[in-house]
């Protein structure tokens, strides 16, 4: 099969094709070592980089196959796949940083993300920048000589603030800095960051590209010379993932372009019908003309993927009562699975937003879209906004 020409639906199939093997369903590789023919051989092995059969921590080949077809998906050469997304954030920052450096970022991130900078980094000499993700100019701004990465996040947690990503892409490139790009919540399907000169794509692969919430995994996706680097230091850090994990990440990529595509057609759907909604304040969606950055979503997505916010009226004790009167959604954190979640962000992030990171209105609700007829999830919708209007 030409990889480079097929529609992501049948990438999404056959992109990670082993002519080696007969199996229709990729083989799970449990084993923890590998057998070498001889000590030559094992020499050999032993000096690769990334060898797929010598000591899973190092590589295993049902992950390989996964990091293959995520790395196909998302355009790049090359992948490597974490035991989370956070584990494929830190590893890369920690892999590609040292004392001295400077990043620049955004001030809204996932929590994790923030945290790693503001938190931990300085602790190892490296220093942060976070400016506001709307305007490209301020990521310009906040360049300085020891700047060696920019990293973006768009559609953003959790208010869906868009980063221009071909204009801090040409930027961080002239200023000799790297970019990394979390495209977690568009999904390869909406965007491809590498298409718009971005250097490096993280995912939490435990949202949409899993997408059945069983699984906890990172990926990180680009040029196969920076992945080795990373992969140098992801052994020594051993946020490694395994070949059950990436079974279960394999079988859910078959159908991320149908999911993601019905995903984003109901967060639409959904978000415009918000909008009409005496009680809610405000709706964060990227898809919606009233979003202040929607010319820049729709030239760089294809959809606006299936994660949506909004702001109740009645603030915190209204969007408790919103949350608590919900049957079909689940009040949970996540998104990307198939069934929908909702989260009042106010009590996720109460115990203290981190350094830099934007206000949060107390009445913000964060919805992560699954499969559900859309009727079904409207439906629920009103009774927690009835219970919010009474609140
Ligand atoms: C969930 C998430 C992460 C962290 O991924 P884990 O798999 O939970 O470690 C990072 N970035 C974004 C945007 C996320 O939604």
């Amino acid at each position: 099969m030409n990889e480079d020409r097929a529609n992501p639906r049948t990438l999404a199939i056959h992109g990670d094709h082993d002519p080696s093997v007969a199996d229709i369903a990729p083989p799970i590789h449990l084993s923890s070592t590998y057998r070498a023919a001889d000590s030559d051989e094992f020499a050999r092995i032993a000096e690769a980089d990334r060898p797929s059969r010598f000591y899973t921590r190092y590589g295993n080949p049902t992950v390989a196959r996964a990091e293959r077809l995520v790395a196909g998906l998302e355009g790049c050469n090359s992948a490597l796949m974490f035991a989370s997304g956070m584990g494929a954030v830190a590893t890369t920052a920690l892999s590609l940083l040292s004392a001295g450096d400077h990043v620049v970022a955004q001030r809204d991130h996932y929590m994790g993300t923030l945290r790693l900078l503001t938190e931990m980094l300085p602790r190892f000499g490296v220093s942060h920048t976070l400016v506001d993700q709307t305007e490209a100019g301020a990521f310009a701004d906040a360049m300085r000589p020891e700047t060696r990465l920019v990293i973006v996040e768009t559609p953003s947690n959790p208010m869906l603030k868009v980063t221009d990503l071909a204009a801090v892409a040409a930027l961080a490139r002239a200023r000799g800095a790297l970019t990394l790009a979390d495209n977690t919540f568009a999904s390869p399907v909406n965007q491809r960051p590498s298409e718009h000169g971005i250097d490096l794509v993280v995912h939490s692969a435990t949202k949409y590209l899993g997408g059945h919430s069983d699984l906890l995994a990172g990926v990180l996706c680009g040029p196969s010379g920076l992945v080795d680097r990373v992969w140098s230091q992801a052994i020594v850090l051993g946020a490694c993932s395994n070949g059950f994990d990436a079974y279960l990440l394999l079988r859910g990529l078959r159908t991320l372009p149908l999911r993601v595509e019905r995903q984003s057609e109901t967060a639409l759907t959904l978000a415009r019908h918000l909008e009409t909604r005496a009680g809610v304040a405000r709706v964060h969606y990227p898809g919606l003309a009233s979003h202040p950055q929607h010319r820049l979503a729709a030239h760089q997505m294809t959809a606006f993927g299936g994660v949506l916010s909004f702001e109740l009226a009645g603030g915190g004790s209204a969007a408790r009562a919103f949350v608590d009167a919900l049957d079909l959604v689940a009040n949970a954190v996540s998104l990307g699975g198939v069934e929908t979640l909702a989260s009042h962000v106010g009590s996720m992030w109460h115990a203290g937003a981190a350094e830099g990171q934007g206000a949060i209105p107390a009445g913000l609700i964060r919805l992560a879209v699954g499969l559900e007829h859309p009727d079904d999830i409207v439906r629920d919708l009103e009774h927690g906004l009835a219970a919010a209007q009474s609140a």
